[in-house]
């Protein structure tokens, strides 16, 4: 049970996300229905500066999938991606999305009245994440009969190179000349240097807010992270994500001021690492409040933290955003980032989420979880679950689990 002497204090900047993102979305309807404007559907990390430069307004699937998730319905759509062909532990935000677009449904219908995913002119995916982006936008791509073009980086670097960079710069440049063969286009210089500033002044100022919590007690945690995550993600490179995230950054900043903290009376702090599990967020945020522990930091959240862009080439930033982001790291940098991780934010124990249709994004299939424990002596938890589907989560079983983990981290502390 909640204790009820312990309230939680509202951020107030969500109020201001939910009309952000009416507007976002029903104008990426309207964009869809007009002959002059064009829509590009992008993978999250990009290349969304080109496309935005291009004047393409930018659709991101996988944020769809997790809306899917959150809305609790993706184990219903993906039976739907798996009759087509799609292996059931294949990822599930391309499952439930290929079912959702099947089904001939989307949560986007009855939340902003429009018509759900835009229809694409182009499609621009980057494998720094995942090869499954690839096959699932070639599945929208067959299905709207729109141009599909990718981004393929070197993957799981430890040194990030001048080399790896040039070789990017280069698939980028190709990307450019498709488009502009395509759409009779001609790329604005100008036009993407703006775009990436926008994009890494977004992305600072995103890092800066969750930097908040290192300070105890935390102003933010994870829970409240994946919801005001969503402007760096869909709206990065405009001058609305900047002034959303400034709002944000005072915001915060003020909870420090007035020692305003996510979970009152905090007692541990803990590290999320992994997807998320978007069916289960009520649930697991409420009791790591009952807990009264703050998941403090994130590998996800801060995926979109991006290297400041102190002018140059564009072209450069881009291709090193794409290969230095964590995914696309090798075990030896994983670790060690997770390490720093742990000391900036005053961590007491680290949650490692196995999800099981995402091996890309979970970290603890190849003995880091083991050697996070033997060599820091950081109590660890492994989690079984999924991103959206909860057929692989047991509710039950993740509770009892969870409860038993802070109990360790109380032991350890008497
Ligand atoms: S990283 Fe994981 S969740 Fe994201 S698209 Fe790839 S497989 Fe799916």
């Amino acid at each position: 049970m909640t204790d009820t002497a312990l309230k939680r204090v509202p951020i107030e900047s969500q109020k201001r996300l939910r009309g952000l993102m009416r507007d976002y979305f029903v104008d990426l309807d309207a964009a869809a229905k007009d002959p002059s404007r064009r829509v590009a559907w992008c993978t999250s990390v990009g290349p969304t500066e080109i496309l935005t430069a291009f004047g393409f307004e930018v659709f991101f699937p996988e944020n769809h999938g997790a809306l899917l998730g959150a809305q609790k319905v993706s184990h219903t759509l993906i039976p739907r991606a798996v009759g087509a062909g799609y292996c059931p532990e294949t990822c599930s935000y391309m499952n439930s999305d290929i079912g959702a677009s099947l089904a001939g449904w989307s949560p986007l219908q009855d939340i902003y009245d429009i018509d759900g995913p835009p229809k694409p002119d182009l499609l621009a995916y980057n494998t720094n994440q995942c090869r499954e982006v690839q096959d699932w936008f070639k599945f929208f791509s067959s299905k709207h009969d729109a141009e599909i073009l990718g981004v393929r980086p070197p993957l799981y670097l430890g040194d990030v190179t001048s080399r790896h960079v040039d070789f990017v710069k280069g698939q980028l440049r190709e990307l450019i000349e498709r488009i502009e063969r395509s759409f009779g286009l001609k790329l604005d210089d100008a036009r993407l240097e703006e775009s990436v500033a926008k994009s890494s002044k977004a992305s600072s100022l995103w890092r800066e807010v969750l930097e908040t919590a290192r300070t105890r007690p935390a102003p933010l945690s994870f829970w409240d992270g994946l919801i005001l995550m969503a402007p760096v993600i869909l709206m990065r490179g405009s001058d609305t994500a900047i002034e959303f995230y400034e709002g944000l950054l005072a915001e915060m900043q003020q909870r420090l001021v007035d020692g305003v903290g996510a979970i009152p009376g905090e007692r541990f702090r803990v590290y999320w690492e992994g997807m998320p599990v978007w069916p289960r967020m009520r649930e697991l945020s409420e009791k790591f409040f009952d807990l009264q522990t703050v998941v403090a930091a994130s590998t996800y959240c801060n995926s979109w933290a991006f290297a400041d862009y102190d002018g140059g080439d564009p072209l450069d930033w881009m291709a090193r955003t794409s290969l230095e982001i964590f995914i696309n790291r090798d075990e030896v940098y994983k670790q060690s980032f997770l390490e720093s991780m742990f000391e900036e934010f005053s961590i007491d124990g680290a949650i490692f989420h196995n999800a099981r249709t995402c091996p890309n994004n979970t970290n603890s299939r190849f003995g880091m979880a083991q050697r996070v424990r033997e060599e820091l002596g950081l109590p660890v938890l492994v989690l079984d679950g999924d991103l959206t589907d909860i057929r692989f989560f047991s509710t039950a079983q993740s509770m009892t689990n969870i409860e038993a983990f802070i109990e360790q981290l109380e032991g350890r502390r008497s």
